[in-house]
């Protein structure tokens, strides 16, 4: 085997945090979101087909050694500890384990190509890879790729459709908002109109769609626009996911620079949450019937999550009996959810007694208003 390594870039979505991840281009064509500091000190470079190619089969490769230390469904692990030793850098070693835990504790069959925006490639280059990935690695059943909504707006209808054939069987777009108000805000390079005409597009092709969206991204000034405009894009296109990313302002970001200006300001964490019922509350269940996730710890309630053209009515329930616990006992979950707890209100009982005693002092001493929502943003920094 001539090539040991291959390379990784930085990010995937949560919900690829299974696959395998193949880097197409480097870094992202766009690079100038507000409130992203993923890429800022990086150019953006597309990777050459023949280069990508050689990190498929390195990637076969490992996939085939690796293979050959399992009998059954037994490992011979001393195996795989003294090939993983005896290769010739860290960054080879790297590689090797992270094929070997695609292969035992990731999912198999998935892979996602990186970074950014790979969906600004040339087609005709991205359909020879995933072509390629389909040759050399023939157990992958779902290949997945980043592309952003005004690249997609772009595409052909034809070139989509070769997609598909090829198998590319999902994007994930990061749409952020509907409204155009706020998509000039965060200077997303792309509006409403081009968000949904590349979403059909991507949808009509029969390739699955995934679009993340971050209430809160607005602040106070375009809260009700960002609730509205996100819900008639949702409309609009029909995705397959929507993916809740409640926004909260990064310290270092150039959302700082806009707040300064007096352009935005950050909404509490519960007037958050209540943009997110509107944003439900005018999804249309007839127009949007994917499903809508909060699969993310920044999100405040995680049970918001379903179906959109079923389950809709309980969603807003659900958050409406939320928003009807005493105060107290809202600020305690709060504070508790920022703190890292993963379940719901209902749930808060399974905390240790101690830790229980802890929030609710805090819970009922910070009294100002402004230092509670300091306290809470102390948290969530951890997770952005
Ligand atoms: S398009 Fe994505 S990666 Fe690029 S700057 Fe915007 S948020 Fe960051």
């Amino acid at each position: 085997m001539e090539q040991h390594v291959f390379q990784i870039g930085p990010i995937r979505p949560p919900s690829e945090a299974n696959s395998l991840l193949l880097r197409v281009t480097e870094n992202c064509p766009w690079n100038k979101c507000k409130f992203c500091m993923l890429y800022k000190k990086n150019d953006f470079h597309t990777r050459p087909v023949a280069e990508v190619k050689k990190d498929i089969d390195t990637m076969a490769n490992y996939r085939d050694m690796i293979l050959a230390h399992k009998d059954g469904e037994n490992w011979n692990m001393p195996a795989v500890q003294k090939e993983y030793a005896e290769l010739p850098s860290d960054e080879a070693r790297m590689c090797y384990q992270m094929v070997f835990t695609w292969l035992t504790e990731g999912d198999s069959q998935a892979i996602f190509l990186q970074d950014a925006n790979t969906m600004v490639l040339r087609t005709e280059w991205l359909l020879e890879i995933v072509s390629y990935v389909r040759e050399r690695l023939p157990e992958i059943k779902r290949i997945t790729s980043y592309g952003r909504a005004n690249t997609l707006a772009k595409i052909s209808e034809e070139d989509y459709r070769a997609l598909r054939q090829a198998g590319l069987d999902r994007i994930h777009s990061g749409y952020e908002s509907g409204s155009d108000k706020v998509l000039q805000l965060i200077c997303k390079g792309t509006t409403q109109e081009e968000q949904i005409i590349g979403g059909r597009k991507v949808r009509d092709a029969g390739i699955e769609l995934s679009i993340y969206f971050m209430p809160g991204v607005g602040g106070r000034e375009l809260s009700d626009d960002n609730a509205l405009e996100t819900a008639k894009v949702i409309n609009a296109v029909d995705p397959d996911f929507v993916r809740l990313r409640t926004f909260v302002l990064r310290t270092g970001s150039l959302m700082e620079e806009v707040r300064a200006a007096g352009n935005y300001t950050e909404e509490t964490d519960m007037e958050k949450l209540l943009e997110i019922r509107k944003l439900i509350a005018n999804i249309d269940p007839a127009k949007a019937r994917g499903r809508i996730t909060s699969d993310h710890i920044i999100n405040l309630l995680q049970e918001v999550s379903g179906d959109m053209d079923q389950d809709i009515p309980w969603m807003l329930s659900y958050i409406d009996q939320f928003l009807a616990l005493p105060e107290l006992e809202k600020r305690k979950y709060q504070l508790a959810r920022r703190m890292g707890f993963p379940l719901d209100w209902k749930q808060l009982y399974r905390l240790k007694e101690s830790d229980l005693a802890y929030i609710e002092d805090l819970a009922k001493n910070t009294v100002d208003e402004k230092q509670w929502e300091t306290l809470l943003h102390r948290y969530m920094d951890r997770y952005i």
